[in-house]
């Protein structure tokens, strides 16, 4: 299925990329001609790898894919949609209580721009229960995150806890 001379964005913190979101990047890459994972450069927060670096392991294990693009953003999400021309939003959804947040968003979102539209892509049952938080929480007491993350994140993120 194509949608053509589409941008779309999949925003997030990706802090870090785990395969559920390359799982994410990788099918709704198939859905655009041009995807932005737009990488929300957050000051409140307290990030545990900075956003330039987010950026970098994204471009680092997005490099088979031709139509990515990785950029952060501050500030509204829909005013970076505005200014990339991009009229489609894409989120992921594990499970029912991803749905309440991501509802008020997309509903928020399209008030404030209603040439915008959200779409949501289901989780691959293998990655549903993956969040970036959990696999901090893991890491930080030492446990195993193999499983969790693309292969070259593994030691990035195992370095952050030493
Ligand atoms: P945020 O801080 O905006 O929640 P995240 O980096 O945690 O950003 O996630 C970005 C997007 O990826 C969200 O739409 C989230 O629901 C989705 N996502 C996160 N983990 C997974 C996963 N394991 N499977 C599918 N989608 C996921």
């Amino acid at each position: 299925m194509s949608i053509s001379n589409k941008i779309g964005i999949y925003p997030g913190s990706f802090d870090p990329i785990t395969l559920g979101h390359l799982d994410i990047i990788k099918r709704s890459s198939e859905l655009f001609d041009t995807l932005i994972v737009a990488v929300l450069n957050n000051r409140t927060k307290n990030p545990l790898f900075s956003a330039d670096d987010r950026v970098k392991m994204i471009e680092s294990v997005t490099s088979d894919l031709n139509n990515i693009k990785v950029q952060t953003f501050e500030g509204l999400l829909v005013d970076f949609a505005k200014e990339t021309g991009a009229h489609i939003l894409v989120r992921g959804l594990r499970a029912t209580s991803d749905f309440e947040y991501e509802l008020q968003m997309a509903q928020t979102n399209r008030t404030m721009a209603p040439q915008i539209d959200t779409v949501f892509l289901t989780t691959d049952l293998k990655y549903a229960y993956l969040s970036s938080s959990i696999v901090k929480e893991v890491a930080s007491f030492g446990g195993d995150i193999s499983h969790f993350l693309p292969e070259s994140i593994i030691p990035l993120v195992k370095e952050k806890y030493k």
